[in-house]
């Protein structure tokens, strides 16, 4: 470390220890205790008020009442609970210890609630009757001040963005190129003889594909209630995590390979469901023949506005998509039928590439991932002349992404279905673990709306599901609210913030970090790296989105697991499972430590992203400035929701 290193470390510390002193000093300025007494008022999918702000010590008494159904209140991180009935009668729950020890509860008819709000902090209050469809979302807020952890996290995204900039101006090495990779399939032993196996995709695919058409026929016929239907739980709560918080990082579009969507058009297109059909001859320039008529995609279409689009009115219907199970269905098989339709006509997985909604950002969010199927070697790959990998070998079928292993290097098209791994005769394909977040480079404004619309339809969804406003959920629940008007309100919202204020002001940003490095670089080459900063912060967004449905609401998972069509079974004894939530007081910080750590991986990596067209550090620097504001923009805002 040279002397301007250590100074600069030394800047970073003494500004981290203002980051968190300066929050931690507001929570020792006194504050007069108060009784607060609310009148509070349930209504489907909401309270009123929806927001209680207090100060630490202060006394609390509400006045439930419900203005339709019995609602329930379960307040995170303190030992009140209550069922509201109309007419301002409630049922208190309340614990007691037996002569055993055994811990009994029961409830107490009470018009009042009173607790004192001892524990700093933002607390969610929630609905425990299930009131109707939106009843996992109907939630309201208790703010205690002083809010330290969230002053304390703001203070921190400030640091992290400044620290990191002053790291950088330091930084005089450029690191692309310096993350080591490990081919895993020489150091897994047994990894490069499974992988070869032609049944390997079947095998991994089948067990999800049966399970999947069980969803669709439960959707169809289960159980309406969405809470208690298996495909809202399974699909909606447990595989949108694990899609976000463990299959994009680690495994790219790993989910791809698995999918049970596009399957039955390839099997069918392929008429076979393992094994491949090689032909000597090329029909142009493949050596299969398939079914259909075998066309190539339109040149002027082969990007992601299409997916852009479709994600878009997806999300528009998103909380009617994710509540109704036939909603669900619907969904699913119009993807079925669209990959089958397609099959007839075009070559190559097209739907996935240019149609799938979910498709598009897992393609850009993949870029991040830890995993990659590359070339060992690409100068052997341009030196081979047959390019099976592309045109089928006798060992696999043709790349049905119709990528090129050679010259691939980005994860976005790359539906890691090991096609190649098995064609190449050279053996020169190999998966590689290497740090996160190492193809840094968006090809055309198309992906870089995509990681837009995502980073505004994880706010969006913040917003109206895990957020108290129930006039928002009511405009976009309108299959039940009929409510119109302020469901085309709620889409002129989302609609322009996702495709015109953010983008707008996102380029705007990339304009001024032009300016500011002289107007040398190539502006569209400078907005499309810059954009590389938004697919961590992403990613991370997403998980801390998808988290509280996980904690809050695994019982319906286990509820689901034993009465799968809500027809009143009980296969695993699970079907019971009461509303526990798993330290829901902690979801809040584990958030705001994911949001964190977003900001810090997407400013970084999109540093990094800067070196190839970049040279002088100063000025990457500069040129990541107002990028990085924008950021810490976004994440204030997620923090603000989930904390503040
Ligand atoms: S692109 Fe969409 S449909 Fe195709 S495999 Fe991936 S998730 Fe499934
Ligand atoms: S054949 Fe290879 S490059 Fe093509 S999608 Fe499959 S794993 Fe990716």
């Amino acid at each position: 470390m040279n002397s301007n290193q250590k100074k600069t470390s030394l800047l970073i510390i003494l500004c981290l220890l203002a980051a968190l002193a300066i929050p931690l000093s507001i929570r020792v300025l006194p504050r007069p205790g108060r009784t607060h007494r609310i009148d509070l008022e349930a209504v489907r999918y909401g309270y009123s008020p929806a927001k209680i702000i207090v100060n630490r010590g202060d006394s609390v008494i509400f006045k439930p009442t419900s203005k339709d159904v019995t609602h329930g209140f379960y307040l995170d991180g303190y030992p009140v609970e209550f069922i509201i009935k109309q007419q301002g009668i409630a049922y208190q729950k309340y614990t007691w210890e037996d002569e055993k020890g055994n811990l009994k509860t029961d409830w107490d008819k009470v018009s009042e609630i009173e607790f004192v709000a001892d524990k700093p902090g933002k607390f969610t209050f929630r609905c425990t009757q299930v009131c109707g469809n939106l009843h996992p979302f109907m939630t309201g807020e208790l703010i205690v001040r002083p809010n330290s952890l969230y002053h304390v996290a703001v203070s921190l995204s400030v640091w992290i963005v400044l620290s990191l900039l002053l790291w950088f101006r330091q930084d005089l090495k450029p690191k692309h190129g310096r993350g080591k990779k490990i081919n895993l399939m020489e150091s897994i032993p047994g990894l490069k003889w499974m992988v070869k196996r032609r049944s390997l995709q079947f095998m991994l695919l089948f067990p999800g594909f049966i399970i999947f058409y069980l969803f669709i026929i439960s959707s169809l016929w289960g159980t309406p209630v969405g809470n208690r239907n298996i495909t809202i739980i399974i699909v909606w709560i447990l595989w949108w995590f694990a899609l976000k918080a463990v299959f994009v990082p680690l495994g790219g579009r790993l989910w791809c390979m698995i999918c049970p969507l596009p399957a039955p058009a390839e099997w069918i297109s392929r008429r076979s469901l393992t094994a491949v059909r090689f032909i000597q001859k090329p029909i142009r320039g493949l050596h299969h023949r398939f079914i259909g008529l075998q066309k190539d995609w339109p040149e002027k279409i082969r990007n992601m506005w299409l997916q852009n689009i479709i994600f878009m009115l997806m999300i528009s219907f998103g909380i009617i998509l994710i509540t109704r199970p036939v909603a669900t269905a619907i969904l699913f098989l119009a993807i079925l039928a669209a990959t089958l339709f397609l099959v007839l006509f075009f070559r190559h997985r097209v739907f996935c590439l240019y149609l799938c909604p979910v498709g598009g950002f897992l393609g850009n969010y993949s870029m991040a991932s830890v995993t990659a199927i590359r070339a060992v070697d690409p100068e052997v790959c341009h030196k081979h002349r047959d390019k099976c990998c592309l045109s089928g070998g006798p060992g696999g079928w043709a790349c049905p992404w119709d990528q090129y292993i050679g010259e691939m290097n980005r994860n976005n098209y790359c539906g890691f279905c090991t096609e190649c791994i098995k064609s190449c005769p050279k053996d020169n394909v190999g998966i590689f673990l290497r740090p996160f977040g190492s193809d840094r480079m968006l090809k055309g404004y198309d992906e870089m709306y995509n990681v837009i619309i995502m980073l505004v339809v994880a706010i969006a969804f913040s917003i109206t599901m895990l957020g108290p406003y129930g006039f928002v959920k009511e405009a976009a629940n309108v299959t039940e609210s009929r409510q119109m008007l302020s469901f085309l309100i709620y889409l002129a919202v989302l609609w322009g913030a996702a495709l015109v204020v953010f983008p707008g002001l996102f380029i705007l940003t990339t304009k001024g970090a032009r300016r500011l490095t002289g107007n040398l670089i190539n502006g569209k080459d400078l907005t499309l790296r810059l954009s590389y900063i938004l697919i961590p912060l992403g990613i991370f967004a997403w998980i801390a989105f998808s988290l509280p449905s996980v904690m809050v609401n695994y019982n319906y998972i286990l509820i689901v697991l034993s009465d799968p069509l809500g027809l009143g079974w009980n296969l695993f004894g699970t079907a019971d499972a009461p509303f526990n939530p798993f330290y829901p007081e902690w979801i809040p910080v584990i958030q705001g430590v994911i949001l964190l750590t977003g900001l810090y991986l997407g400013i970084s990596r999109g540093y990094h992203g800067l070196e190839n067209i970049v040279q002088n550090p100063f000025l990457r620097v500069k040129a990541l400035i107002l990028p990085s504001l924008f950021a810490l923009f976004v994440v204030n805002i997620l923090l603000k929701l989930y904390m503040g």
